[in-house]
C-alpha cells in the first residue's frame, strides 16, 4: 500500500469546539483572583468584549496575527483558571465532528499517515488526538504551561493603558492609537504572560508541514493538507483542501469541501462511500476566477460551519 501523508488542522475539521471561545464565558462567570481582578478589570473587559464580539482589529494590530486569540485569552486563563479547571472544560467541550473517528480510521487503514498541526492549546489537542486515534508523536500545537505564569512583576505603564481603555469605554474611537496601545500592553503583566504563549499558526504551520514532509520523505507537492481558517498556513503546500472553511482558507486551498459530515473528507481523498446530498467537493482554482460563484461558495461554507459549530465556532 502506498504511503500517503495528510497534515491537518484540528478545530473546525475534526472537532467542533473552539477552546479560546469556550474559555471566555467560563472566565467571565468566575469571581476569582483578587490580584488580577483588582489590577486588570477594565483591560480584561475591553479585550474580552472585543474578542467575544468577533472584532478582528485587535488581532490585526496586535503582535501576533495568526492564532492571536490564543495569546490574548491566555492571561485570563492564567488569572482565572488553573490546569484542573481548564482540563475539565476541555473534557466537557471536546466534541468530535460527525463521523470523525470513522473517517480517520478509514483513512489510516488505507495507508494515510495523519499528522495534526493545531493552533489550539495542548490540553485540548492531546485529548482530541487520543479520541481520534492519532498518536502523540504526530501532534503539534500551542503549549500552555501553567508553571510559566507568574503573578510577580512590576505593573509598568499600567495606568496609561487603563487610561486608554477608559477613553474607549467612554465611547471615543481609539483605533488610531492601537499600535501604541499594544506597545504599552506588552510591558504590563498581562503582556508578560501573553508573550509566553507562542501559537502554532500561520507561517509556523507552514514550517511544521515542511518539517513533517522532510521527516516522512514525502515530496511537498504530494502532501495532502487540510484546514478551515486563516491560521492554516500549511494550506499553501501540496494538495490542499478546506473543510467548511472561512473565506481566507478557501482563498489558499485548491479544493473546498462543504458537508455535514467528515465522511466527505474521506471521499475527497479516496473513494470512501458517500451517501449525503447536502455537500460538495469544489475545484477552488476554477471558482476563484468567478467572484460571484466564489462568494456564493463562501456563504455555503459559512452556513455549514455555523450549523456544525454554532455561531461562535471558528469566529475568533
Ligand atoms: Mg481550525
Amino acid at each position: 500500500m502506498q504511503k500517503q501523508l495528510l497534515v491537518s488542522d484540528l478545530e473546525g475539521v475534526w472537532i467542533s469546539g473552539d477552546i479560546a471561545a469556550q474559555c471566555l464565558p467560563f472566565i467571565s462567570n468566575i469571581t476569582g483572583h483578587e490580584l488580577y481582578r483588582s489590577t486588570f478589570p477594565m483591560l480584561s473587559e475591553w479585550v474580552y468584549n472585543k474578542v467575544l464580539r468577533g472584532d478582528r482589529s485587535i488581532l490585526d494590530v496586535g503582535p501576533e496575527v495568526y492564532g492571536g486569540t490564543l495569546r490574548y485569552v491566555a492571561p485570563f486563563i492564567a488569572a482565572y483558571m488553573d490546569e484542573g479547571r481548564l482540563n475539565n472544560l476541555v473534557r466537557e467541550s471536546c466534541s468530535l465532528m460527525p463521523d470523525a473517528e470513522k473517517t480517520i480510521s478509514y483513512l489510516q487503514s488505507h495507508g494515510f499517515i495523519i499528522y495534526l498541526v493545531s493552533t489550539a492549546y495542548s490540553q485540548q489537542v492531546y485529548l482530541a488526538a487520543k479520541r481520534l486515534g492519532i498518536s502523540d508523536e504526530r501532534v503539534t500545537c500551542t503549549p500552555l504551561n501553567f508553571s510559566q505564569f507568574s503573578l510577580a512583576g512590576p505593573h509598568t505603564r499600567l495606568d496609561e493603558i487603563l487610561d486608554i481603555t477608559r477613553v474607549y469605554r467612554d465611547g471615543v474611537n481609539i483605533d488610531g492609537q492601537l499600535t501604541d496601545f499594544f506597545t504599552g500592553l506588552l510591558n504590563t503583566q498581562y503582556g508578560e504572560i501573553l508573550t509566553r504563549v507562542n501559537p502554532m499558526g500561520g507561517t509556523r504551520k507552514t514550517d511544521e508541514c515542511l518539517k513533517i514532509c522532510d521527516q516522512e520523505k514525502v515530496n511537498m507537492d504530494d502532501v495532502f493538507t487540510l484546514g478551515d481558517s486563516v491560521t492554516d498556513g500549511h494550506l499553501e503546500h501540496g494538495i490542499s483542501m478546506a473543510f467548511c472553511a472561512t473565506r481566507d482558507a478557501l482563498k489558499m486551498a485548491r479544493t473546498g469541501i462543504v458537508s455535514p459530515t467528515t465522511r466527505k473528507i474521506g471521499s475527497a481523498l479516496t473513494n470512501y462511500p458517500d451517501i449525503y446530498e447536502i455537500d460538495g467537493i469544489d475545484d477552488l482554482e476554477e471558482l476563484k476566477q468567478h467572484p460571484s460563484n466564489f462568494k456564493a461558495l463562501v456563504e455555503r461554507h459559512d452556513r455549514m460551519r455555523q450549523r456544525l459549530r454554532g455561531k461562535l465556532g471558528g469566529k475568533i
